[in-house]
């Protein structure tokens, strides 16, 4: 656990002191659970965000783009049943006045349970080497098998509780665990409320003629509410898919880890209609088809695991969760749902017009069935940077801390470096910058020993670093250095630029 704690701080350390990220407006001690992205953080979270786009709708001739306005007519929101259910449980401890959700208080306190499993379980691995076999083990251990009713009987009622909106019982619940505040050490629990996460504001100038909006907060019902708009102008058949990026607000109730909860946060959502009937097949399909994408990155597969929902949305018929190995444990990373035909239907009801597909083999009309997959930009930005965080020794018993971006997603894919700062050395370095500049976002270095300038680079998550060297001026190559295996290479100058295509192209990569 401490060392989770060290490991997280790092990350926050290192992005600030990278350029990565800073606290909001911090020159007035920040605003809480809000994040600016710096330098090097605006980089490669556009670099994110580009794979995204372009796997969902360069990749799929079926799936096209849209960007929506954050403010939309407020009947959206109550046809998306966010007025009356985007709520939280929240619970506050008596004793240190910390603010806490319900149900979150409750999930910590299950996984809990299922890491002392999982450190039963790496322990006989250790003792029985070869002849392990887990699934005997799960099914058989006495520990083992007590942990897991225990997590059972947690799951069963936490999905009471809150499908039958029972406050009272969800308090019952923290009670009956013996759930301790983190920070007062007491079970000393007010009730159970419900909190709407919506930011309100007003749009018009007067107060008697204002109208109440929200920010949104999710991008989804954009699509939704343009989806005949896009079906009919882009002549779309089903299936198909409309993908979206954009800002989306929540007033979380407790907000305390990096970026992973904010109050104003990005989206990358896709919502892919089909007919009914036909979802689950498609649910299959998207859940393979995004973590391949995921894969396709090299976080580390281990990083990665399914949780299929429990208690189902009002909105959906199948949903589950990637979650992603943090350095605060494994959490909700992209949500994948079957939405049905919940949000057509109610827009349809609510604004009288028809949200339809005509399908004209059949002669018919319905309203089709939705795929959503759902992943937050902050969320993706956090488990690429704290998973390419780290801290090497090397074979002469020197440190380095290298941030290992696929680099794909890099900020800076090459640095420029001229060994010396003189020679005329620097002027074939800047060349060599004017050259791949057009194609690759390159950086120029001349300070310091090269040694240095290389660490820095590795720390700043620059891929590959080109070395110009008094030979090159004879063979008019130069040396290219691996940020990962710092294994170095003699090219041609004439050749940079298709090493680097072939490094970073998102064919190499996506496919
Ligand atoms: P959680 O259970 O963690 O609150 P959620 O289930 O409410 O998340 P969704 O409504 O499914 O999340 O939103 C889709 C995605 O948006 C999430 O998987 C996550 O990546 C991202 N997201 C949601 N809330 C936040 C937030 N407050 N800050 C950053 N990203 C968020």
């Amino acid at each position: 656990m401490a060392k989770q704690q060290d490991k997280f701080k790092q990350v926050i350390a290192h992005a600030k002191e990278y350029g990565y990220i800073f606290s909001s407006s911090e020159i007035y001690d920040g605003l809480s659970a809000v994040y600016d992205y710096g330098q090097n953080g605006v980089e490669l979270k556009n670099n994110i965000k580009e794979y995204w786009w372009k796997s969902m709708t360069q990749m799929h001739q079926n799936i096209v783009g849209l960007d929506a306005a954050i403010l939309m007519h407020p009947k959206t929101w109550k046809a998306s049943g966010h007025v009356d259910a985007f709520n939280d449980p929240l619970i506050d401890n008596k004793d240190s006045k910390k603010r806490y959700r319900a149900d979150v208080l409750v999930e910590d306190f299950r996984e809990k349970i299922n890491e002392k499993i999982n450190k039963d379980i790496v322990k006989a691995k250790k003792r029985f080497k070869d002849a392990f076999d887990e699934e005997q083990y799960r099914a058989t251990n006495p520990n083992v098998l007590r942990r897991q009713k225990q997590i059972d009987d947690i799951t069963l009622r936490l999905t009471e509780v809150q499908n039958d909106n029972d406050l009272e019982g969800f308090r019952q619940l923290i009670i009956d665990l013996d759930i301790k505040c983190p920070v007062s050490g007491t079970a000393n629990w007010t009730d159970v409320k419900q909190f709407n996460l919506m930011f309100a504001t007003k749009l018009g100038a007067s107060a008697e003629s204002a109208t109440d909006l929200y920010l949104r907060p999710e991008t989804a019902q954009g699509i939704f509410v343009n989806f005949a708009n896009v079906q009919k102008t882009g002549r779309l058949k089903i299936p198909f898919g409309i993908a979206q990026i954009g800002k989306a607000f929540r007033n979380e109730i407790v907000a305390r880890q990096f970026i992973f909860r904010q109050r104003e946060f990005e989206q990358m959502e896709m919502q892919f209609f089909v007919k009914p009937g036909e979802e689950l097949e498609w649910f299959d399909y998207w859940k393979t088809q995004r973590q391949h994408w995921h894969n396709s990155l090299g976080l580390g597969e281990d990083n990665y695991r399914f949780h299929d929902h429990e208690k189902l949305a009002h909105y959906a018929n199948a949903a589950t969760d990637i979650e992603f190995n943090f350095p605060f444990g494994f959490k909700e990373l992209e949500g994948i749902h079957s939405r049905t035909d919940f949000d057509l239907k109610a827009h349809e009801e609510l604004s009288g017009k028809k949200l339809q597909f005509f399908d004209h083999e059949k002669g018919e009309s319905y309203v089709p069935y939705v795929i959503e997959t759902s992943i937050g930009v902050d969320r993706m930005f956090l488990a690429v940077f704290s998973s390419a965080l780290t801290d090497e020794t090397l074979k002469d018993g020197s440190t380095r801390t290298v941030l290992k971006l696929p680099s794909v997603l890099a900020p800076y894919k090459a640095a420029v470096l001229p060994l010396l700062k003189r020679d005329g050395l620097p002027e074939i370095a800047q060349q060599i910058v004017e050259d791949l500049k057009w194609d690759f976002k390159v950086i120029y270095d001349e300070k310091d020993a090269v040694g240095r300038r290389y660490r820095r680079q590795d720390a700043a998550g620059t891929p590959f670093c080109i070395t110009v060297d008094h030979d090159t001026k004879e063979d008019k190559s130069v040396t290219i250095r691996y940020r990962d295996t710092m294994e170095q290479k003699r090219v041609p100058i004439s050749e940079l630029k298709s090493v680097l295509d072939q490094e970073l192209s998102y064919k190499t990569w996506l496919k």
